[in-house]
């Protein structure tokens, strides 16, 4: 089989088509760099994750578990995505039943698009005083950012296309791929 075979693989996701934009290989090694730079700045701060859901659940299972610092862990969620384009509406962070005052706080995203979600989510937990908010990213869409967000840790920059796996889904299925899939056009 002629070695980069897999970069050719399609997924059909509904009523779509995707190409494989990055293979899970190089996903990994990006994951295990971020997880060194947060463990070399987290170490002694007994640092809060918080991993979005959905889009972040199998990021944070690859991240965590390459972050051997005592930490504690709390899922979140909120939502604002509706098929392919942002909707722009934000909802209420939720799922956050741990008092942050005075924590060193690491919100574990899957992508930062626009940034308006990532910058109301900072804005919330801000009011909680915690010691500090990191941002860690899996994916970030330098082009697209709307507003400033404080991205500490990004694993991989991507063009604007609209992208699924990984964890991330479009319109709620191809969540459950290794690799991650750009949109094609067919
Ligand atoms: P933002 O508020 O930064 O525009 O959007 C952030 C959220 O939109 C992300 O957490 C993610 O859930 C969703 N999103 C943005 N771009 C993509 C994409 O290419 N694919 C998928 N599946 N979700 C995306
Ligand atoms: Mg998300």
């Amino acid at each position: 089989m002629p070695k980069n075979t897999k970069f050719m693989e399609k997924l059909h996701v509904l009523d779509k088509t995707f190409a494989v934009s990055i293979p899970e290989a190089e996903i990994l090694k990006q994951v295990r760099r971020v997880a060194a730079e947060i463990t070399r700045d987290m170490e002694g701060k007994s640092p809060l994750l918080l991993p979005v859901l959905n889009g972040s659940f199998i990021f944070a299972a690859d991240l965590l578990r390459q972050i051997p610092i005592p930490c504690e862990v709390s899922f979140i969620k909120l939502a604002s995505y509706q098929g392919t384009q942002s909707t722009g509406q934000i909802r209420e962070v939720i799922g956050l039943n741990t008092d942050i005052t005075g924590r060193h706080i690491v919100i574990v995203e899957d992508i930062v698009d626009s940034g308006i979600t990532m910058a109301h989510m900072i804005e919330t937990l801000q009011a909680q005083n915690p010691a500090s908010i990191s941002v860690c990213t899996l994916l970030l869409k330098p082009n697209s950012l709307k507003v400033e967000v404080p991205v500490d840790y990004c694993a991989m920059q991507i063009p604007s296309d609209f992208i699924v796996g990984y964890g991330l889904d479009y319109n709620g299925f191809g969540r459950n791929t290794k690799d991650i899939y750009t949109l094609v056009d067919e």
